[in-house]
């Protein structure tokens, strides 16, 4: 067998990981440990799951177990598992090169806040080179499972450009690293410390992690097992503690922020399974920046063994803010992904899973409420996507929306479809509510002010997805939720008499307005809902928000431009202005920028802001007082 060593340069962007990593995480060093674990028991989990379709792979050493040890005197720190092992070419690819797009986004993402930056690394597996913090020089021996001695790998760097590659003899299947510890980083050459750390961070990772017993302050031969080393999962609830349960979602999901809630069930009946599921405090990085796939959040298990990420088939895509563990008793061992996708028991389980989420979400939201609000900060928008997603639970998810309205404003609060019900004034029959693209914007809507003058209640909905979301909706609890600024609003309908005479004297005005404004509208109507600005923008029933429109027409979809309705308050000074003024230039003017403010107001785009300008300073110069506006030139 060859014996060369063959020197080989990382990749460029390996060594900028290297460099940052080890540098800027300096301050939470201790982390690698919690790494290196976290790979042995990938490790181990990958072997366990391999031995499934061929037992021989485990058959001479069945007890998966990684091992922690330390040689005071070389100065060195091993931490060895007996699980899958890697060839020589698998070396290169996980270790030396950037096999995964996630590199580049976290290279990017780094933030230089270390408490942030070391989450970042598990998040977008680059956990292996953490080891580069202590260690001056890292030894990885490994044989992959079912080679034979001879065909083992020794890879070593210095963490700095360069690594070696050898063959090498090596006795038992799996991997061990070594790490040569640097100058300063002599605490880590302690049993207590080290048991210490193993607690604190590994105590749930299902395999044991032993590390030899100490007799007169010196490392035996024997081996004991120093974390609890069983699936938290099916563990007795009432053993476990918060700690317990937030430690273990720490290390399922590499968050450095503790869970929000979750929710341990074992069900038993015609199958049996258990769930843990949390929603964590707010979305991940993962989510946003990486390259990794997002819906990896829940790990599927069959009877303790880890077969899969299987969110995508265990929850649907509104809950994927969702992480954790779904064991399985009844699910084929050899389960494949397409059996997944269409499997009587699957499907029963994933119903589970969102009934369970549902009544955790519904117990935040009667006890927790603070709870609540951060739930709905962080996942609230993605939750809106389930009253179109899961037509089943419409009523469920739509309780358990929040949002801003007219009457929440001053303590900053957001208000349920229950709580405004419960507001309604005897004889208002619907939910009434206006989208926006700000809340500002929502806010200020003119459409809502003859609602917000009788004090009816006006929901204030500026998210993106909120006008697509309230299209599914349509109503709640047998209310029926309408937009303000859609269709004919007549909130006085038994003053029909005097609506009647004031069209009638309005007629010549609002004729005279159509002309002048040809094809800009669609047509000119006196307006009941508005009382304190001139005029605003009315759309059909069925017609798309303004602003919704401009958002997917910049996103190159084609939209049919539909003439709007303009509706004028006669109340208005300016209206009443208007009417001696139709004829003049000024009238002309001042018709235009009405329905230009009208435009703005909606979230709409003015076709010509330049001549819009123009005129508003025609109509400021017009009606300055000519002892203070400056002498023009
Ligand atoms: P991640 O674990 O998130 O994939 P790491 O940087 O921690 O990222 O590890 C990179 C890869 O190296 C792992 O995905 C795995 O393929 C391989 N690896 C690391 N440690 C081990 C080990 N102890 N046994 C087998 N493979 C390992
Ligand atoms: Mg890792």
């Amino acid at each position: 067998m060859s014996t060369a060593v063959e020197t080989r340069a990382f990749e460029a962007e390996v060594s900028q990981v290297l460099h940052l990593v080890t540098h800027s995480l300096y301050s939470h060093k201790e982390i690698f440990l919690r790494e290196l674990v976290s790979n042995a028991s990938d490790a181990l989990d990958k072997l366990r799951f391999a031995a499934l379709a061929d037992p021989a792979l485990t058959a001479d050493d069945a007890e998966l177990h990684i091992d922690v040890s330390f040689d005071d005197k070389a100065r060195t720190l091993t931490i060895r598992d007996n699980g899958i092992g890697m060839s020589r070419d698998e070396v290169v690819e996980n270790i030396g090169t950037v096999a995964r797009s996630g590199t580049r986004k976290f290279l990017e993402s780094m933030s230089g806040d270390a408490r942030r930056d070391t989450q970042l690394i598990g998040q977008f597996g680059v956990g292996f080179y953490s080891a580069f913090i202590v260690a001056d020089r890292v030894t990885l021996t490994t044989r992959k499972a079912g080679a034979a001695e001879g065909e083992g790998v020794r890879w070593e760097s210095s963490g700095s450009g360069e690594y070696t590659l050898a063959a090498a003899d090596v006795a038992q299947r799996g991997t061990t690293i070594t790490l040569h510890l640097k100058e300063d980083e002599g605490e880590f050459l302690s049993g207590w410390k080290l048991r210490d750390l193993i607690k604190r961070y590994s105590d749930h990772v299902a395999f044991p992690i032993r590390m030899p017993v100490q007799k007169d302050g010196e490392p035996t031969e024997e081996w004991e097992a120093v974390n609890h080393a069983s699936a938290l999962w099916t563990r007795p609830k009432a053993e476990i503690t918060d700690e317990d349960y937030q430690a273990f979602y720490k290390s399922l999901t590499h968050d450095f922020n503790d869970a929000l809630a979750w929710t341990h069930n074992r069900v038993e009946g015609t199958q049996g399974y258990t769930l843990l599921l949390y929603v964590p405090e707010r979305p991940p990085f993962d989510a946003v920046f990486s390259g990794r796939d997002e819906r990896q959040g829940l790990k599927l298990y069959i009877r303790r063994v880890f077969i899969m990420d299987a969110a995508e088939q265990l929850l649907p895509s509104y809950l994927r803010f969702v992480r954790g563990v779904v064991d399985s008793d009844d699910l084929p061992l050899n389960v494949s992904r397409e059996l997944l996708q269409d499997n009587r028991l699957v499907a029963q389980i994933r119903a589970a899973c969102v009934k369970r989420v549902l009544d955790l979400l519904e117990r935040l939201a009667r006890d927790e409420p603070e709870k609540f609000r951060q739930f709905t900060q962080a996942f609230g928008n993605v939750l809106k996507e389930g009253i179109a997603e899961d037509g089943a639970n419409r009523e469920r998810i739509a309780k358990l929306l929040r949002f801003a309205s007219t009457k929440g404003e001053d303590a900053g609060k957001t208000v349920s479809l229950d709580d405004y019900i419960g507001r309604m004034a005897s004889g208002q029959e619907v939910i009434w509510y206006v989208t926006a693209d700000s809340h500002a914007a929502a806010k200020g809507s003119p459409q809502i002010e003859g609602l917000r003058a009788r004090d009816i209640e006006v929901l204030l909905l500026s998210d993106r997805i909120d006008e697509w979301m309230i299209g599914y909706l349509g109503e709640y609890a047998g209310r029926k939720l309408r937009n303000a600024a859609k269709g004919d609003l007549d909130l006085d309908a038994d003053d029909a008499d005097a609506r009647k005479a004031a069209e009638e004297a309005a007629g010549p005005l609002l004729g005279k307005l159509k002309e002048l404004l040809g094809e800009r509208v669609g047509d000119v109507r006196l307006s009941h809902r508005l009382t304190e600005s001139p005029s605003c923008i009315v759309l059909g029933e069925h017609d798309m928000a303004l602003h919704m429109q401009r958002i997917l027409r910049e996103a190159g979809h084609e939209m049919p431009a539909q003439a709007p309705v303009l509706e004028i308050n006669p109340q208005h000074p300016l209206v009443q202005r208007l009417e001696g003024e139709v004829d003049s230039a000024a009238g002309k003017d001042l018709a235009l920028l009405l329905f230009e403010q009208a435009q703005l107001a909606a979230g709409d785009q003015l076709a010509d802001p330049a001549a819009f300008i123009a005129r508003v300073n025609r109509a400021l110069l017009a009606s300055a007082d000519p002892d203070t506006t400056p002498a023009s030139a």
